[in-house]
C-alpha cells in the first residue's frame, strides 16, 4: 500500500480544531422538566416552520428521540442525505457535524438547511484541506478520486466518487472490478480496510477519527476474555488491531443492526457511544458494552465521545429554530461540482441489491 501522510492534526490551535473549545460549548445538563419544554417548544417550532430534523446516531438521545417523534429521521449519514433530499419540507435542521449539513444543502439547494452550531465539524473533514487535497489529486490523475461523506464540499467538488461507511466496500469493489486504480481520503483506517477486503489499488490520504482512533486492541482483547460470550461490533474507523478481533464490522447501521438481529445476549460496541441510545431502544434486553479506549496510549481525547456530535442540544435547536440561523450555506459553483459525486453514490445505491435488503425498517440503511 502506498501511503501519503500530511501533518492534518491541529488539535492544539486556537481554531475550531481545537476539541476543547468543542467540550467548552457543549451544552449543560438539563433536568427532566427543561428537556420537556424545550422539547414541546422545538417541535412546536419544527411544525411552524415546516422544517424536519434529521439527527444522526451520535448526538444527544433527546435530540434523536424528538427527531422519531416529530417524522424526522435518526441514522446514519447516507440515509440523512437521502431523507433530506427527499422530505417535502422546506426546511431541514441538521443535527449532526458541518459535513452533514453541506451534504443536505448539495442535494437540497432550495431548501433551507440549519444546523445548531456551525463550529460542530469534525477531525477527518479538519484534516483534508481542499487545497492541500487539491494538489494531492494533480499528482495522481490517473487515479478515480473517492471520498469519504466525512469532507468539506470543497473536497468532494474534487471528488469523482462520495462514500459512506455503508456502502464504500461495495463502490470500491465495483471500481476495482472497472480497473480503475484509487486515490482515497481521508480516512485511513477505513481506507486500509476496504483496501485488504477488496485488494483494490489504492493511495491513501492519512486522516482519522478522534473518537475511533482511540479504541485499543489490546484492551478490547482483555474485555473479551471477561466477557467471552461477547460478540464484538466495530467500526471500520477503528484502528486494523481492533478490527481484527471483530465479529462484525459495518456502518452505524449494520452495527444496530447486528445488535437487533443478533442471536447474543452481550455486545461490545467500538463506536462512539452515542449510538448506544438507539440501540437500546431497538434492542432493550441485549446487554451493550462499551469498548475501551483506556491504556497506556491513550490520550483519551474522544472517550468514545465524538466533541463535535457533542455540541448538539435542545437548547441550540430552539434557538436556531427561533432565529432561523445559522445557515448553511454553499457557492452555487463548489455545489454544482460537489453533487455529481453524492448523486453518483445515491444512484448506485439506489440500483444496488444488497443496499436495498440491507434497509431495516427503523434504523435505515446497512
Ligand atoms: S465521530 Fe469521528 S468521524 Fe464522526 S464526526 Fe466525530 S470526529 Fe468525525
Amino acid at each position: 500500500m502506498e501511503q501519503v501522510l500530511f501533518d492534518y492534526t491541529r488539535q492544539g490551535g486556537a481554531g475550531l480544531s481545537c476539541t476543547a473549545q468543542a467540550w467548552a460549548k457543549t451544552p449543560a445538563p438539563l433536568n427532566p422538566s427543561q428537556k420537556q419544554a424545550l422539547k414541546a417548544r422545538a417541535a412546536e417550532l419544527l411544525k411552524a416552520k415546516n422544517a424536519v430534523l434529521v439527527a444522526h446516531f451520535y448526538v444527544d438521545g433527546d435530540l434523536q428521540d424528538l427527531a422519531l417523534e416529530t417524522g424526522g429521521c435518526v441514522s446514519d449519514s447516507l440515509e440523512m442525505a437521502r431523507f433530506g433530499r427527499d422530505h417535502e419540507a422546506s426546511t431541514l435542521v441538521v443535527a449532526g457535524v458541518r459535513f452533514m449539513g453541506e451534504s443536505a444543502k448539495i442535494l437540497s439547494p432550495e431548501k433551507r438547511v440549519l444546523m445548531p452550531d456551525l463550529d460542530a465539524t469534525c477531525s477527518l473533514d479538519l484534516g483534508c484541506p481542499a487545497d492541500q487535497f487539491a494538489a494531492f489529486c494533480d499528482a495522481h490523475p490517473d487515479r478515480t478520486v473517492v471520498v469519504y461523506a466525512n469532507t468539506s464540499a470543497a473536497v468532494k467538488a474534487r471528488a469523482d466518487w462520495m462514500v459512506t461507511s455503508s456502502c464504500a466496500l461495495e463502490i470500491v469493489s465495483a471500481l476495482k472490478a472497472e480497473g480503475k486504480k484509487i486515490l482515497w481520503a481521508p480516512d485511513r483506517h477505513l481506507g486500509r480496510y476496504i483496501e485488504e477486503q477488496t485488494g483494490a489499488d489504492m493511495l491513501m490520504w492519512a486522516g482519522d477519527c478522534i473518537v475511533h482512533n482511540e479504541f485499543k486492541g489490546l484492551e478490547l482483547q482483555l474485555l473479551r476474555e471477561q466477557h467471552p460470550e461477547a460478540k464484538i461490533l466495530v467500526h471500520p474507523e477503528s484502528p486494523q488491531s481492533v478490527v481484527a478481533l471483530a465479529d462484525v464490522v459495518g456502518s452505524t447501521s449494520a452495527l444496530i443492526k447486528a445488535v437487533v438481529e443478533g442471536e447474543a445476549q452481550e455486545y461490545i460496541v467500538a463506536t462512539d457511544n452515542g449510538i448506544l441510545h438507539r440501540m437500546r431502544q431497538l434492542a432493550p434486553t441485549k446487554t451493550l458494552i462499551e469498548a475501551p479506549t483506556a491504556g497506556s496510549s491513550a490520550t483519551c481525547k474522544s472517550c468514545a465521545h465524538c466533541p463535535w456530535m457533542a455540541m448538539n442540544g435542545l437548547q441550540g435547536l430552539v434557538d436556531c429554530l427561533e432565529r432561523g440561523l445559522p445557515e448553511i450555506e454553499i457557492d452555487e459553483a463548489t455545489r454544482v461540482k460537489a453533487l455529481g459525486c453524492i448523486e453518483r453514490m445515491l444512484d448506485f445505491t439506489a440500483k444496488s441489491k444488497a443496499a436495498a435488503a440491507g434497509l431495516v425498517p427503523g434504523i435505515g440503511a446497512a
